[in-house]
């Protein structure tokens, strides 16, 4: 690992005016488990990493004018214990308790995750799936950013060198719809995803109003796919139409082939995970 300089601000307000200051030459710290792993390798080299560990006000998971809020620098682990969470966002609760082991998910944070921008993050289909948005701000001011935007290809994200991201939104119109994610990997637990898979469904009377299909290591960014989504709306919540969706699903994936998995089997493990997320998603169980 190369020399840098260790920086650990008190406040969010002083974190912004240090990362206003020395832009690229920075990188955040949160939990660690991703960055410290890259400088280890060398794959990243800053001269300055700036430690948000102490920023108090970005760890918290409340209910705020009906949308779910999470700060940035949340544990994983609070992620997975948090009873608001399992209660109104099943799906990220079921993809934080997937995350790692569990020092893993001690240290590892939600905004890490998702600014880590690996394909296969677990945080990323539950939240695109819910439609979530992050609060992004830098010295300059605050923006917000669609989860589903924030990624600009493998490792890489939208962010400016100087922005954090302060707060996870989860809108209160995804709270009160079924959500299920899935995850594959090469073994039951302690692993990154082969594919991960997280949908959302809003039903009356058993037919779809509105769905939403959010796929993970089957592309450069974690994406969705738009075609399955568009084919459930409007059509009874029922096996032959979940069929139809999955296929719709694997269709859209552009997965790679790597050390961890064929293309050809992510593609059909997409089919797989999708028709038993969208099954479980409305108590059919995962097998149907
Ligand atoms: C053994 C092991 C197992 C793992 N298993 C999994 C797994 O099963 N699933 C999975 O998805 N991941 C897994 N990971 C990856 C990693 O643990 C997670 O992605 C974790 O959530 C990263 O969060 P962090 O706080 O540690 O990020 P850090 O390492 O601190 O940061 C990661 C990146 O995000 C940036 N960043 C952090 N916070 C912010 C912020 N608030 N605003 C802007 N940028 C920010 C940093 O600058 C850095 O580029 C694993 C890692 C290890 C070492």
């Amino acid at each position: 690992m190369r020399p840098f300089v260790y920086l650990s601000p008190s406040s969010l307000d002083e974190c912004l005016k240090v990362l206003g200051e020395l832009k690229d030459k920075a990188k955040i710290i949160a939990g660690g488990t991703d960055l410290v792993v890259n400088m280890r390798a060398e794959t990243v080299n800053p001269e300055y990493v700036v430690d948000i560990e102490r920023l108090r006000e970005l760890r918290f998971i409340r209910i705020d004018d009906g949308n779910l809020r999470i700060g940035a620098a949340t544990k994983i682990a609070q992620i997975e214990g948090s009873e608001l969470v399992r209660q109104k966002a099943f799906a990220l609760y079921q993809a934080a308790s997937q995350v790692g082991a569990v020092q893993t998910r001690n240290l590892g944070t939600i905004a890490g995750n998702l600014a880590s921008a690996v394909p296969s993050a677990d945080m990323a289909p539950p939240l695109i799936a819910m439609d979530a948005e992050l609060v992004v701000m830098s010295s300059g001011g605050q923006r917000s950013l669609k989860v589903e935007d924030l990624f600009a290809g493998p490792k890489a994200t939208v962010l400016k060198p100087d922005e954090v991201i302060t707060e996870v939104v989860i809108p209160g119109t995804s709270l009160n719809d079924r959500t299920w994610f899935l995850k594959l990997g090469r073994r039951k637990a302690l692993t990154l995803a082969i594919v991960n898979v997280a949908v959302r469904l809003r039903m009356a009377e058993a037919v779809v109003r509105e769905a939403r299909v959010a796929l993970g290591a089957v592309a450069p960014v974690p994406m969705r796919s738009r075609s399955a989504e568009e084919w459930l709306v409007g059509r009874p919540a029922n096996a032959e139409n979940f069929r139809i969706a999955a296929e719709k699903a694997a269709a859209d994936s552009k997965p790679i082939t790597d050390f961890r998995a064929g293309a050809e089997y992510r593609r059909k493990m997409v089919k797989v995970l999708t028709k038993r997320a969208l099954s479980a998603c409305v108590g059919e169980g995962e097998m149907a």
